[in-house]
């Protein structure tokens, strides 16, 4: 499949089968080719939110040694980086929550946990931090797999909606089976939840085809937004021997995601945030503060993290308008993940 075949596949507003998309990944990234691709879901992603990008803002409510050991996380147990637990009390979350919710360019508040924090203290937090924000804001979870009893409460908790992904190398690189992770996204859309996903965490060893195929599998449950993230070497890993994709390479996914996701998914986020990537087409990034999965530091935000304005910074960089208002990608409702 040649670029001509498609752009006009997406002009047509065609789907594309995983060969088509695989052929898209295996474009040389320094390629007249790419920059076409780049170019053309920039196009995508300006037509369909106006030109308006999103930032969001995520903090953790604990840090802790987690039995799930994905191999790209610092808080794997199984590597010792952080190794007694520690859970932010309820004021230190409420400060963290406004100081997102104080930020004009903040359009919604993720709360993280580790996969084995205390289920009944994330509600009682929670729903402490949803009496603090306003109204209007939107409050959403990055947690681990739910059942559909818990994915109820966190609704009734306040939360709008998820961010849940079928990540690279799921249950080979992690100890949670595919099946669970698609569960949890199904009882979070059953629910009332809207889920929002990501491919991740890219590494210069996941082959076309694996990108490819999660690339569709995203796309299927039709999300608030899809994307990719490269991912970041936690020094001592299993997976440090691989190195790390350039943020071009990225910028390449960033854009065949968008090209290959459906127009009902508006957000197309890329992370780390970067200026390349906001130009091939990505209109979501995250500010961080507190645990990052990404991080050895307690507090991101003195390392690796980036604050809403250094966000918004960026985008505007990329000649986005940057969105003041709740998020306009997860204000939706949605088809589910239809098989498991
Ligand atoms: S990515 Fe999440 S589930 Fe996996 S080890 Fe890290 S905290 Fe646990």
């Amino acid at each position: 499949m040649n670029i001509h075949d498609i752009i006009k596949k997406v002009n047509n507003r065609e789907a594309f089968t995983q060969q088509e998309v695989v052929s898209m990944l295996e474009i040389n990234p320094r390629s007249r080719e790419a920059a076409v691709l780049m170019g053309e879901s920039s196009r995508i992603s300006r037509e369909l939110t106006g030109n308006t990008a999103e930032v969001h803002g995520q903090f953790a409510l604990n840090l802790a040694p987690c039995p799930v050991n994905c191999r790209f996380c610092a808080f794997a147990a199984k590597y010792g980086i952080f190794k007694e637990p520690k859970e932010l009390t309820v004021q230190e979350c409420t400060e963290y929550a406004l100081g997102f919710d104080n930020s004009e360019e903040n359009a919604a508040v993720f709360l993280m946990t580790t996969a084995n924090y205390d289920f009944g203290k994330f509600i009682e937090i929670s729903s402490e931090v949803r009496k603090v924000l306003r109204p209007e804001t939107l409050m959403i979870a990055n947690v681990g797999d739910m059942t559909p009893e818990q994915a109820k409460r966190m609704k009734d908790a306040g939360f709008n909606g998820t961010y849940h992904a079928i990540r690279m190398g799921e249950g080979d690189k992690t100890n949670a089976p595919v099946k669970n992770r698609l569960k949890t996204i199904r009882a979070f859309q059953d629910a009332g939840l809207i889920v929002g996903t990501c491919v991740e965490p890219i590494g210069p060893e996941h082959t076309n085809e694996e990108i490819a195929e999660k690339i569709l599998l995203a796309a299927s449950f039709d999300p608030a937004f899809s994307g990719a993230m490269r991912r970041i070497t936690i020094p001592g890993s299993d997976l440090e021997q691989y190195g790390m994709i350039s943020e071009l390479r990225l910028a390449q996914i960033v854009a065949v995601t968008r090209i290959a996701t459906p127009m009902t998914v508006l957000g197309n986020c890329t992370h780390e945030p970067n200026v390349m990537g906001a130009m091939a087409g990505a209109n979501l990034f995250w500010a961080e503060v507190g645990g990052n999965p990404r991080d050895t530091k307690e507090k991101t935000e003195e390392n690796r993290g980036v604050s809403v304005a250094d966000c918004a910074k960026l985008l505007s960089e990329a000649e986005w308008q940057v969105a003041k208002h709740p998020s306009a990608y997860y204000n939706k409702t949605h088809g589910k993940l239809a098989e498991i």
